[in-house]
């Protein structure tokens, strides 16, 4: 069985990310999975081409740091031809219209004088990433779930037109490991491309930065250390950091300390430690860019292994070659 997930290089690992999605790849993915840096779809919006590559040699280097299965991590620019190419087919076999109904990008698009193209045609793409590979399983969040089924309804339409080429994906739900809010912010996901990085826990950070941004967290006036993520959403929010980093449940650690600054000090411990080991040995890969790239070669190579026969297949028989 073979799971998909991606991580897009649109700024530097935060700790949502790994809380949420990284740590679960390094402990329950298996050699069959992929895990890819979607580089690609990063190039959706305004970007900075050094920035970029930078930021995907960064995320690269946070996967295999965590542990994830380097025989599973690939970078998706390393198969561009092959997407490339299946992409295409893929736009020949979907409607404007079915592009057009994507909720993401109605959103995205919203307001906007001009956008690219790509935003437009990306799930289109992202279906190429999951076909392409064979994936039977893509843990996906609910901004997600309809770029699956466009993939399903691709995959379909392709097997039924031109014969039997590609497997029936099918999304689910990612288990929630730890869904973490910005610390200035607490009604809005931590994300790594927020305008404002005070509220961001980066990965990378250095420990006395990770403490400084922990104890500026937002809480309220109430003065009383319960975990009601509605009424109390920043306190809850740290209790949830704390619980995530320490294997306990976050109502059980609302008791165990008295209050704000002390909660604070206990997560922003906690988060140190746990980020420390991962942020030690990224820097080691960063500074030892060859081994990097063998680990990048390594992972480019057998992506492209599982999926030529798939690609050669769908070329084929939709008349190509
Ligand atoms: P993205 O940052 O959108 O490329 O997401 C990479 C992975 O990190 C996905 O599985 C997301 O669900 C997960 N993720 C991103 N932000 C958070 C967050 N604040 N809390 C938990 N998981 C997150």
């Amino acid at each position: 069985m073979i799971r998909l997930s991606a991580i897009t290089p649109s700024g530097p690992v935060q700790l949502g990310n790994y809380l949420g999605a990284i740590r679960r790849w390094a402990a329950e993915g298996t050699e069959e999975d992929v895990y890819f840096i979607s580089d690609l779809h990063a190039m959706t919006t305004s970007h900075n081409p050094s920035r970029l590559r930078s930021l995907t040699r960064e995320q690269l280097a946070v996967l295999i740091a965590a542990g994830v299965d380097p025989r599973s991590v690939a970078v998706q620019s390393d198969l561009v031809r092959e997407l490339g190419a299946l992409t295409w087919v893929l736009e020949c076999t979907c409607t404007y219209g079915e592009a057009a109904r994507m909720i993401q990008f109605k959103e995205k698009s919203a307001g906007r004088s001009s956008v690219r193209l790509s935003l437009l045609t990306y799930p289109v793409l992202m279906a190429a990433d999951i076909l392409l590979q064979g994936a039977h399983e893509v843990p996906v969040g609910d901004d997600q779930r309809q770029h699956v089924e466009l993939a399903r309804v691709l995959a379909r339409r392709f097997n039924g037109t031109y014969g039997e080429v590609f497997v029936m994906p099918r999304s689910v739900v990612a288990p929630t490991a730890a869904r973490v809010r910005d610390l200035a912010d607490p009604s809005r996901k931590m994300a790594k491309s927020a305008k404002d990085a005070a509220g961001t826990v980066f990965v990378l950070d250095p420990p006395d930065l990770v403490r400084r941004k922990i104890r500026r967290a937002v809480t309220d006036d109430l003065g009383v250390v319960r975990y009601a993520p509605e009424e109390q959403p920043g306190v809850a929010n740290l209790l949830e950091i704390l619980a995530a980093c320490t294997g306990k449940d976050p109502e059980g650690l609302a008791g165990s300390v008295q209050d704000y600054a002390e909660l604070k000090e206990a997560a922003a411990d906690a988060v140190i430690e746990e980020l420390r080991p991962v942020r030690e040995v990224t820097q080691g890969l960063l500074d030892d860019p060859a081994e990097l790239d063998r680990a990048r070669a390594h992972g480019a190579e057998r992506s492209r292994e599982r999926c030529t026969h798939r690609l050669d297949a769908a070329l084929r028989m939709s008349g190509l070659g």
